[in-house]
């Protein structure tokens, strides 16, 4: 493709040559490493990565392409998503930027346009975006407020089928969590997300009953063998701390499924005693934490006329050095909860390098948007370089981390079976008739 860095070979049987890989997503290979990155040839054959060797080991009769040094990924893995929501910026924003502003609208704006139709052009516009930018793998949360769900899932459905071969999709049930206790709601909510293979979710504040509602939504899963993904403590109210709550429910019901929270905001506002606390328990249930640094940043600490004192995002290197698995993901793209985005995982990376401070060393920082997203989704085989596995990499001219960090590599190639796609996003102009509404 015009705008590319380099081009790559016309053969069943080629070599990436003289490429630099992140060490800590490469399987059974390594060598000398600098800052975490490591050099080797990669040969290709029929759309499998066959070896991966030293740099310049490559067999000398092999087709070959010179990466000169560029990097190479494997596909990404957005983890926490919300492809019923995006794209809608332009027919109802948020006028205020606030976490209310986003919710008020997101509302309004369900119950006047989101039929099958308008849900899957927007859908299909962040799949179009996140398949052009290197992704494979997405977990989506899908708006789960009756009837809504018997609209998003089976349309979700579809989407999962028709896309399988290009990016693998995982759903979850983001319902309102009062409407545990009431089982003419929940059981029926409960029942779509297994009939198409979800997982529940939903947003924790303090409730009446929280600890019922955490012990009901458990058991309902644990009986309807699915996984959890809750977003927790999105706000920066010191008061709000369901994270230890949801920790202590998995260990008292004995949950075994996976559980998966994302934000955990308000952990980053606790006095140390209470956060080490908390990590300590969160490590103890084996919850995995995703961060969400692009729209905490945005939402978090918003007040009108007043500069933001804090980040917003949550205590990512201690629950990382407490032995809990933690990831980046986009969230929200262009709706109220986020104005910006485009489903680019390099994107997030750069921001999440320089919110959360990922940086000094780099060195195991590139597992955020690729293996350990993987792991926590339940697909290991994703996210990694290694020999046998599909050829679905990434390929950038940039060779070393400032490089990486400092431009949006959008001349980037992305390999899925060993041939390059086509790359160019979807035109916003496809959009205009649903932001005519
Ligand atoms: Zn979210």
């Amino acid at each position: 493709m015009a705008g590319e860095f380099m081009t790559l070979p016309n053969a069943r049987r080629f070599a990436l040559t003289d490429a630099t890989l992140p060490a800590v997503l490469v399987k059974g290979f390594s060598g000398p490493a600098r800052e975490g990155l490591i050099q080797a040839d990669i040969v290709i054959a029929d759309g499998r990565i066959e070896r991966i060797l030293p740099a310049g080991a490559a067999p000398a009769e092999i087709v070959k392409a010179d990466m000169r040094g560029g990097m190479a990924w494997p596909c990404f893995v957005d983890m926490h998503t919300h492809l019923d929501k995006a794209h809608f910026w332009d027919r109802r924003p948020n006028p205020d930027g606030t976490f209310m502003g986003a919710l008020e609208n997101v509302r309004a704006d369900r119950i006047a346009n989101w039929s099958a139709e308008d849900i899957r052009a927007r859908f299909e516009f962040s799949l179009k975006s996140a398949y052009a930018h290197g992704t494979r793998l997405i977990r989506t949360h899908l708006d789960s407020i009756p009837p809504q769900p018997d609209i998003s899932f089976p349309l979700f459905a579809e989407l999962r089928e028709e896309w399988k071969d290009r990016i693998a999709l995982q759903a979850v049930a983001l319902l309102p969590l009062e409407c545990v206790l009431e089982p003419a709601i929940f059981d029926g909510i409960v029942a779509t997300t297994k009939r198409y293979g979800g997982l529940l979710g939903g947003a924790t504040r303090i409730l009446p009953d929280f600890e019922r509602i955490l012990d009901t939504l458990f058991r309902a899963a644990a009986d309807n063998g699915l996984d959890v993904d809750l977003h927790a403590d999105e706000t920066e109210d010191r008061q709000v701390l369901t994270l230890e709550a949801i920790a202590e429910a998995k260990l008292r019901n004995r949950f075994e499924g996976s559980v998966t929270v994302g934000h955990c905001c308000s952990l980053a506002r606790q006095d140390e005693e209470t956060a080490r606390r908390v990590i300590g328990k969160v490590a103890e249930a084996g919850i995995s934490v995703v961060s969400l640094p692009m729209c905490n940043m945005y939402l978090q600490d918003r007040h009108a006329g007043a500069t933001p004192r804090w980040r917003g995002v949550t205590l990512f290197h201690e629950l990382t050095a407490a032995g809990v698995k933690t990831a980046v993901a986009s969230d929200n793209t262009r709706d109220p909860f986020y104005a910006y985005g485009d489903m680019d995982p390099v994107e997030v990376f750069r921001e999440a390098v320089r919110i959360l401070h990922l940086d000094h060393p780099l060195d195991t920082s590139a597992r955020v948007v690729t293996a350990t997203p993987a792991e926590i989704l339940g697909r290991p085989e994703i996210g990694v370089i290694a020999e046998g596995a599909p050829a679905d990499l990434v390929l950038f001219s940039a060779r070393r981390w400032s490089e990486f960090l400092s431009r949006p590599q959008a001349d980037r190639i992305v390999m899925r079976n060993g041939m390059g796609i086509d790359r160019r996003l979807p035109d916003y102009r496809d959009l205009d008739p649903l932001m005519e509404k």
